[in-house]
Parts: C-alpha cells; sequence; structure tokens
C-alpha cells in the first residue's frame, strides 16, 4: 500500500530541503514519532503537494529562494483566504529571525528553528503547526458547506420566484375576465380592487425575489440610455399611483427636481426610485411628511428620499442593505415584504456605478436614502417613445383570431381562455407539448400562444416542430413563460417564437400585440384581393 493510502494527505509535513539530507532526518524523526512526512525533490514538487492536502512545510533556508517564496505564495493564494500554510524553517545559526522573515514576505505564518534542530523542538513546533493546519481545514470545509447552502438557497429563491408566478398569471387573467364582464355593485367593485391591489403587490414582491437572484448571480445586463431622472419619478409615482397611495396613508408627499440627466436602464431606475418611495410610506406613520429631492450636485446626480417615519437605529444602518434584513419594530407595522428592496436598490445602483446609503437620527426621527449616479453631461435626454403596440391598441377587438394557447397550468389555462373569449377571439386548448404540436397542425390558429415550462416536451420544441411544420405558412408565436433572462429570451426566439412575453403577462399589452397581427392579417388579406 501506497504512503498516500494510508496518510490523510491534508495531515502530511512535507519536507524540502536542496541537499536532501536535513529532509531524511526530519523524516525518519516524524515518522518515529507517527508524524507523516513527505520529502519534496524542489518547489515544484512541493506546490504539487500542497494543492493536494499538507498539513504543514518544513523548509531549509538554503530553499527560499525568491521563486520558492513566490511559488508557495501563489500556491496559497489560490487556496484562498483560510489558508495559512504554518512553515518550519531551519536557519543556520548566523542568520537573525527578522531576516528570515524578511525573505518570507507575506508567508508570515513560520516558526524559525536555529540548527541543530533539538528533536523535541522539532515535534512539538510539528505538533503545534498540524493543530493549526486543521482548524484551517475546518473553516475551509465550513465556508464549502456555506457556500453550497447559498448556492441552493439562490437556486431555490430563483425557481420560488418562477413558480409563484403561475399561479399569478391565473389571477391576473380572471381579474380582467371580471373587469371585462363588468361588476355588479359597489361591493363587487371594492373586492376587485382589493384582489387587484394585493396581485399587483404579490407581483412586486415575486419580481424583487427573481431580481435580487439575478443581481446575485450577476445575470441582470442593464439597457442603457439616456434618462432624465425627473420623467423616471413622474412614470413611477403615477404607474404605482405612489402619490395617491401616500395621500390614502395620511402622507404629504412633495417632490422636487430640477432636470437631472444619468447614463441608465429607465426600467431599472424606476425600479430603484419606487422601492424608496414605497418604503418610506411604509415606514412612516399618518400625518408625517415624504420628500423627494433630485439634483445635481457635482458630476452627481443625487436622489435624496426622506421620510419622517418611524427611523433606523444606529445597529441596523449598516445591515438594512443586506438581504432579508427587517427591523423587528418596523416589521410589526409593515405592510409585508421580504427584505429584499433595499439589496436589490443597492444592486441596481451598483450596477450603474453609483452609491446608496442609508441616514437615520435613530428611532422616531425619520430615515433618508441618498442615492448618487455617475450625471451624464451633453445630449438631451431621449423621450420615452410610445411602446411599439401603443398605436394599434384598438386593433386587437376588431379582429377576431383563430388562437391556441398550449399551457399545463389549468387555472391559467383556463382564465386566458375567458379573456381571450371576451375580447372576440376563437380559443383551442392544449395542456401539454404534444397535444399543443397536434392541436395546431389540426387547426392551424392565427397565433399560439405557448407556455415555455411544459412537461415532456418544452415550448421550445413545440415551436420548432410546428415552425417546421407550418414551413412558410403564416403563425405569430408567442412565448409565455415564468423565466425572463436573456438565454431564455434568446433560446425561445431561436426556436421560432415571435415574441417573449414573462408571467404575468400583462393582458393590455397582449391585447395590444394581438390586435397588431390582427392588422397585419387584415392587410395581408387586402392585398391578396
Ligand atoms: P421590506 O420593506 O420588504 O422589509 P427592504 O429591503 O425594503 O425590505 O427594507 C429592509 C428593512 O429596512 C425594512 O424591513 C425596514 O426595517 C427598514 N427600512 C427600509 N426603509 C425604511 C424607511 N424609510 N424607514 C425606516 N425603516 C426602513
Amino acid at each position: 500500500m501506497s504512503e498516500d493510502e494510508v496518510w490523510n494527505l491534508e495531515d502530511r509535513i512535507l519536507v524540502f530541503t536542496p541537499t536532501g539530507r536535513d529532509a531524511a532526518l526530519a523524516c525518519q524523526l516524524l515518522a518515529g514519532a507517527d508524524l507523516p512526512c513527505l520529502s519534496c525533490p524542489d518547489e515544484t514538487a512541493m506546490c504539487r503537494e500542497i494543492e493536494a492536502g499538507a498539513g504543514a512545510a518544513i523548509l531549509a533556508e538554503e530553499a527560499l529562494l525568491p521563486w520558492t517564496v513566490n511559488a508557495l505564495r501563489e500556491v496559497l493564494r489560490r487556496q484562498g483566504p483560510w489558508s495559512d500554510l504554518p512553515l518550519i524553517v531551519f536557519t543556520r545559526a548566523s542568520e537573525t529571525n527578522e531576516e528570515i522573515l524578511e525573505t518570507l514576505g507575506p508567508l508570515s505564518n513560520a516558526t524559525i528553528l536555529e540548527r541543530p534542530v533539538r528533536m523535541s523542538t522539532l515535534l512539538s513546533a510539528a505538533k503545534t503547526a498540524l493543530r493549526a493546519r486543521r482548524r484551517q481545514y475546518e473553516v475551509r470545509d465550513l465556508l464549502l458547506r456555506q457556500n453550497e447552502a447559498d448556492r441552493r438557497k439562490d437556486e431555490f429563491l430563483a425557481m420560488l420566484g418562477h413558480e409563484l408566478r403561475n399561479p399569478l398569471a391565473a389571477i391576473r387573467n380572471s381579474l380582467w375576465v371580471l373587469d371585462e364582464v363588468g361588476a355588479r355593485g359597489d361591493q363587487d367593485l371594492r373586492q376587485r380592487e382589493v384582489i387587484e391591489r394585493q396581485t399587483r403587490h404579490l407581483v412586486r414582491m415575486v419580481d424583487d425575489l427573481l431580481d435580487v437572484s439575478r443581481v446575485t448571480l450577476g445575470k441582470i445586463i442593464l439597457k442603457r440610455q439616456t434618462v432624465d431622472l425627473e420623467e423616471i419619478i413622474a412614470r413611477c409615482l403615477h404607474e404605482l399611483g405612489l402619490a395617491a397611495l401616500a395621500a390614502s396613508h395620511g402622507l404629504t408627499l412633495r417632490v422636487e427636481t430640477e432636470p437631472v440627466v444619468v447614463d441608465g436602464d429607465p426600467v431599472r431606475l424606476e425600479q430603484v426610485i419606487c422601492n424608496l418611495v414605497q418604503n418610506a410610506i411604509k415606514y412612516t406613520p399618518r400625518g408625517g411628511r415624504l420628500t423627494l429631492t433630485v439634483r445635481a450636485e457635482g458630476n452627481q446626480g443625487t436622489i435624496r428620499m426622506r421620510d419622517t417615519g418611524v427611523g433606523i437605529t444606529a445597529e441596523m444602518l449598516p445591515q438594512i442593505f443586506e438581504p432579508f434584513t427587517q427591523v423587528e419594530s418596523s416589521r410589526m407595522r409593515s405592510e409585508g415584504g421580504l427584505g429584499l428592496g433595499l439589496p436589490l436598490v443597492r444592486g441596481l445602483v451598483e450596477l450603474h456605478g453609483g452609491r446608496v446609503e442609508a441616514q437615520s437620527d435613530g428611532p422616531g426621527q425619520g430615515s433618508e436614502f441618498i442615492v448618487r449616479f455617475p450625471l451624464r453631461t451633453g445630449k438631451k435626454p431621449a423621450r420615452r417613445s410610445a411602446s411599439p403596440c401603443q398605436s394599434t391598441a384598438n386593433g386587437a377587438e376588431k379582429v377576431g383570431l383563430s388562437i391556441l394557447v398550449v399551457e399545463d397550468n389549468m387555472d391559467g389555462r383556463e382564465s386566458l381562455r375567458d379573456l381571450l373569449e371576451i375580447w372576440g377571439h376563437r380559443v383551442d386548448l392544449a395542456e401539454n407539448g404534444h397535444e399543443g404540436v397536434e392541436q395546431a397542425l389540426a387547426v392551424r390558429p392565427d397565433v399560439a400562444l405557448i407556455d415555455i415550462g411544459l412537461p415532456g416536451m418544452d415550448g421550445n420544441e413545440v415551436a420548432r416542430r410546428i415552425r417546421t411544420a407550418f414551413g412558410a405558412d403564416p403563425l405569430v408565436l408567442i412565448a409565455m413563460t415564468g423565466y425572463g433572462q436573456p438565454d431564455d429570451r434568446r433560446r425561445a426566439l431561436q426556436a421560432g417564437f415571435d415574441s417573449y412575453l414573462v408571467k404575468p403577462v400583462d393582458p393590455a399589452y397582449l391585447s395590444r400585440l394581438l390586435g397588431e397581427v390582427g392588422q397585419q392579417i387584415r392587410r395581408r388579406e387586402v392585398s391578396s384581393l
């Protein structure tokens, strides 16, 4: 049996002395005390063995040439911050400890033994070194376990976000169906508004959940353009009804802006500002005041969201940007949340090359969140162009299309059918990929709305097969998916989809998209007359 098979690699003491005589002696001594030892012919062999596992290294001072020190430093650096291999250095009597330590540079975890080395001194130094190294390996294992747990948690969060989108899509569709049908009375209307509001709240939480995992995994790509922050604020207050929400909470919201132009992704900047305003509303009791200020300060665009709310303690201030952090006292009065808003704000601000900080004089003293972005000089901001679908918004209801819905989630499928039928389309359903392909060939619809995450044959494969079977025949393929990653989108478009919608699909957007398809069909019919 070889030595390596008997020993635990991580308990070995490696020895490198240029003459070899010291090494043989040291190994003999250590082996006599049951301490596994391996003599290395050169620094390359020693570094290789350190990578495989080593408890300590014994080196003769003559071996400490600059390239040996560098090679050791490099191999330890690769092992990570936990690794600080204990070294035992045999020196000549004439050398001082300071001189040796200077030669070792950052390899400072060294015990220096003057020759002639006493046997008991060497054994005790070797045992101490092994004990210390074992602790280092324990820290390594702990870090590995933590990283693994972290990875699994990130994957779980991404999966959770995705899974939650299916039921949300179904609820949203049903709400739209109810809206189309019309309310029977005030009570009906009120209940519907509650469901609508709470669904919106849920959708935002799920979006935050997914976005935080994307920021963590470095999967967010900014679509930068020249942006006027004032415009972003206006959109955010308007679209989320934040000004109204503040008022309904008995808060005064004052917005002071001057034109501040940055180079950023408007959607992501809106997310940042909305999160801060929502928090200010959430954590400020009735009668409070919220002030949102945007101004250029030097070469930075600064957004300040100040409130007169519950405030933040000095201990919590450095932590609130960490995921899942919630201050106990504010959780009591919070309208819910996952503790992901601020980590997302920080991640997105940093992606833009900016910084965010929080200030508060303590509980009850209000808070201020300050975001700083590098300012863009020169060019005028690009005004948002209308969505490509907006100009044809009214076309959807006018042309009844034949639409195939391929969706395995029953509620999602049925509610979408109801919605599409209310809009005047003819709908066929399929609940898995194989059925989807069969139905497409039998019905030859104008549009197929296909879920990507289907059991068995996935939506991309369904699209590929339908496209191949249709050849040059016109058919619009629209993907619906809980995954909104750029890679997923690219794969879907490659598979033959024309459009890609992330769940829960916005019915207004879908309606416009179908309106466009209707107009295309009408144009084709007219030109073929
Ligand atoms: P959530 O609001 O979902 O709990 P966030 O990440 O947005 O998560 O915020 C983390 C924590 O920071 C909150 O739970 C709250 O305790 C604190 N916090 C955030 N904004 C404010 C604010 N404007 N005033 C006081 N505390 C705040």
